[in-house]
C-alpha cells in the first residue's frame, strides 16, 4: 500500500491504483473528507477511463491531470478542489447542462442521479443557464425508452452492451453534447438485436434510458372493482428493493416486500418463489426424461427471457436445447389463471395478473406467443423493481416504517432453493437438490452446491447424481454465453445441462434493478451482496428443496397430477422460435 495525501489529508492507496480509485478505495479516508474526484464516464469493469473533462485533479509541479489515467505514486500529493480543478469542472459542467433537459422534478432519476451529484458539488444547482433547450420526443423501442434531452454522452450504454453482453446493438452517432444514441444496425433496437435486458439503463447516470412505464396502467387496474388484481414479487426483489429506500446494498427485506405489496392495494400478494419451485418440477423431471431417453444435450435452462431473445436472434439453430419450461413469471401467471381461478370461482377475463421483476426483458415476453394458458395473457402487466419503488412512494407508504408480513398462500410459499433462483448458479443448484433426490430415490445430505456458487461469468461442475454423472455449467453474461455456445457448437467442451442468465451475475443484477451510482460499484459488487442476501434467506429457510414444498406437492395432487403431464404441458411449457423464421 502506498501513503499519499489528496487535498492534504492521509489517504492509504492501493499500488496500481489511479487516483480516481485512490480518492474512493480508502473507507476512512472516503468517510471523513471530502476528497472524491468527480465523474460521469468512468464505470468500473465496463469503461474504466472519462475523457469528459470532469473527471481531473492537480498535482501541484504538474498541472491539471486525468484522474482516470494517472496512477498514484508513494508521496503523491493530490488536489482534487483546487480552483483550478473546480474551474475546468464548471466549464465542463455547464456545457452538459447547456444540453440537458432541466426539468429534474419530473424525473425518474431525481435524488439518484449522478449529474445532479456534481451539480451539487460545484455548487452550480441555481440554473446558470437561463434559455431551456430545444427538445426532442423520447425514443420508445421495444420496452426502452430513450430521452435525448437528458443524455450526457457518456458512452456507458454503449460500453455495456459491447463489452459485457458482447451484442452492441447501440452506438453514439454524431458529435459532442449533440450526439445521440442510436441502433447500431436497422431502425430499430430489436432489429439491432437488442435482447431488452435493460444493462444499459442500470448504468446510464441520469434518467436517458428508462424502461417503458407501467406504473399508470397498474394503478388503474387497482382502481377498477370489476378486476381481481394479485401480484407476485421476484426472488431477487426482495434482495434489492430496499435499496431505493436508502438502505446498502444486499440488505434483503422480503416481510417489509410483502406488506408495502398488501399496502398498495392487491387483492392477493404472491411470491415467484412458488414457481420457481414449479420450475424446478418441470425442468428436473425434463432433465431427466432427456437424459433416459436420448434427448438433446446439454439442456439449457429457461427461465431468463433475456437469454432465450439472445438464443432466438443468434443461436437459432441450437434452439432444441432449450427447456421447454415457461419462465417462473409465466408460471406463475398460469397458475393463477388456470388453478387459482378454478380453485376461488374467479374468471380467468376477471384477473389482472402484475409481476414485480428485476428485469426489463421480462416486459417483453408478456407478448410472445404461447403464454396464454387460460386463453388470455398469463400476465398482464411486469413491473421494473424500480417501477415498484416508484409506487410505493408514490402512495406515500414508508418502506422503512412497515412490520414484516408473509406472502398469501397457496401460491405465496417457497423454498430455499427457489430463493436462490436469483443469483446466477441458483437454478442450477436448485434443480441439482432436486435431481439428486429423484435419481437416487430418496432424499439425500447433500443440499449446497457450492461450485455453482459465485460471480464469475462461467462456473463448471460435476456430480455424481444417481448413477449419473452429471456435468453442468452455469452462465452469466450474454459475451460469456456466446463464448460458451461456440465451444458446446465446436465440441470442444461436453454438458449434460447448463444455466444461462443474460445479466452478469443473473438477476440480482437484472436491468430492472435499482440504479448505483459509480462511486458505490467503485466499492461493492453489488452481483455479490445482493446474491449473499439470497443465500442467507435459503440457509435460515426449513425447506430448501422445491420438491418438498407442500404448496406444490398440492398443486400437482389436486390439479396437475405429476411433472411433465399433458396439463402440465398445457399450461408450464411453450415454444421458442429463431428470428428471420
Ligand atoms: S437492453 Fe441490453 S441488448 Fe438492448 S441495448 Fe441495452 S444493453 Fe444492449
Ligand atoms: S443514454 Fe445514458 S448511458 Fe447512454 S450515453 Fe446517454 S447518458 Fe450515457
Ligand atoms: S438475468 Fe434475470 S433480470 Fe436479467 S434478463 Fe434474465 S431474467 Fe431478466
Amino acid at each position: 500500500m502506498l501513503q499519499i495525501t489528496i487535498n492534504g489529508k492521509p489517504v492509504t492507496a492501493r499500488e496500481g491504483a489511479t487516483i480516481l480509485e485512490a480518492s474512493v478505495e480508502d473507507h476512512y479516508a472516503r468517510e471523513q473528507y471530502d476528497i472524491a474526484v468527480m465523474s460521469l464516464q468512468y464505470l468500473k469493469g465496463v469503461q474504466e477511463k472519462d475523457e469528459s473533462g470532469l473527471c481531473i485533479a492537480e498535482i501541484p509541479g504538474i498541472g491539471l491531470v486525468n484522474a482516470a489515467e494517472t496512477i498514484v505514486t508513494e508521496g503523491m500529493e493530490i488536489l482534487t478542489k483546487s480552483p483550478e480543478v473546480i474551474e475546468r469542472q464548471k466549464q465542463v459542467l455547464k456545457d452538459i447542462l447547456d444540453h440537458h433537459d432541466r426539468d429534474c422534478r419530473n424525473c425518474s432519476r431525481t435524488g439518484n442521479c449522478e449529474l445532479q451529484d456534481i451539480q451539487y458539488s460545484l455548487r452550480m444547482t441555481k440554473n446558470p443557464v437561463t434559455d431551456p433547450i430545444e427538445t426532442v420526443p423520447l425514443r420508445a423501442d421495444s420496452i426502452i425508452v430513450r430521452d435525448d434531452n437528458k443524455c450526457v454522452r457518456c458512452g456507458r450504454c454503449v460500453a455495456v452492451c459491447e463489452n459485457l453482453q458482447g451484442i452492441g446493438a447501440i452506438k453514439m452517432e454524431g458529435d459532442g453534447m449533440t450526439a445521440r444514441i442510436v441502433p447500431s444496425k436497422g431502425i430499430s433496437l430489436i432489429e439491432s438485436g437488442c435482447v431488452g435486458c435493460g444493462q444499459c439503463i442500470t448504468v446510464c447516470p441520469v434518467g436517458a434510458l428508462h424502461e417503458r412505464d407501467d406504473v399508470a396502467a397498474v394503478t388503474e387496474a387497482l382502481k377498477d372493482p370489476e378486476k381481481y388484481v394479485v401480484i407476485q414479487a421476484a426472488p431477487s426483489v426482495r434482495a434489492s428493493i430496499s435499496e431505493a429506500f436508502g438502505y446498502p446494498v444486499g440488505s434483503g427485506t422480503k416481510g417489509k416486500l410483502a406488506a408495502a405489496l398488501r399496502a398498495l392495494g392487491f387483492d392477493r400478494v404472491f411470491d415467484t418463489v412458488f414457481s420457481a419451485d414449479l420450475t424446478i418440477m418441470e425442468e428436473a423431471n425434463e432433465l431427466v426424461e432427456r437424459i433416459q431417453n436420448g434427448g438433446s444435450l446439454p439442456m439449457f435452462t429457461s427461465c431468463c427471457p433475456g437469454w432465450i431473445n439472445y438464443i432466438e436472434t443468434f443461436y437459432g439453430e441450437m434452439l432444441d436445447h432449450v427447456s421447454s419450461c415457461k419462465s417462473p413469471q409465466q408460471m406463475f401467471g398460469a397458475m393463477v389463471k388456470t388453478f387459482l381461478a378454478e380453485k376461488e370461482g374467479i374468471p380467468a377475463e376477471k384477473i389482472v395478473v402484475v409481476s414485480a421483476m428485476p428485469c426489463t426483458a421480462k416486459k417483453r415476453e408478456l407478448g410472445r406467443d404461447h403464454q396464454n394458458a387460460a386463453g388470455v395473457p398469463d400476465v398482464d402487466f411486469s413491473l421494473t423493481n424500480r417501477e415498484l419503488a416508484r409506487m410505493i412512494e408514490q402512495a406515500g407508504i414508508s418502506f422503512p416504517g412497515l412490520e414484516d408480513e408473509e406472502f398469501d398462500a397457496p401460491l405465496g410459499i417457497g423454498s430455499g432453493a427457489g430463493t436462490i433462483f436469483g443469483a446466477t448458479g441458483g437454478v442450477m443448484e436448485a434443480a441439482l437438490r432436486t435431481a439428486n433426490d429423484w435419481l437416487n430415490g430418496e432424499a439425500q445430505e447433500a443440499i449446497d452446491f457450492t461450485e455453482v456458487r459465485g460471480i464469475s461469468g462461467v462456473k463448471e461442475a460435476s456430480y455424481k447424481v444417481g448413477d449419473l454423472e452429471l456435468r453442468v455449467a452455469a452462465v452469466s453474461g450474454l459475451k460469456n454465453a456466446a463464448e460458451l455456445l461456440n465451444k458446446i457448437k465446436a465440441g470442444e467442451v461436453q454438458y449434460d445441462f447448463v444455466e444461462f442468465m443474460a445479466c452478469p451475475g443473473g438477476c440480482v443484477n437484472g436491468g430492472g434493478q435499482p440504479q448505483q451510482k459509480a462511486s458505490v460499484r467503485m466499492i461493492k459488487d453489488l452481483r455479490t451482496e445482493r446474491a449473499l442476501s439470497l443465500y442467507r434467506i435459503d440457509q435460515a429457510d426449513r425447506l430448501r428443496k422445491s420438491h418438498e414444498n407442500p404448496e406444490i406437492i398440492e398443486l400437482y395432487n389436486c390439479f396437475l397430477e405429476r411433472p411433465g403431464s399433458e396439463k402440465a404441458h398445457a399450461y408450464l411449457h411453450t415454444q421458442y422460435q429463431a428470428k428471420g423464421e
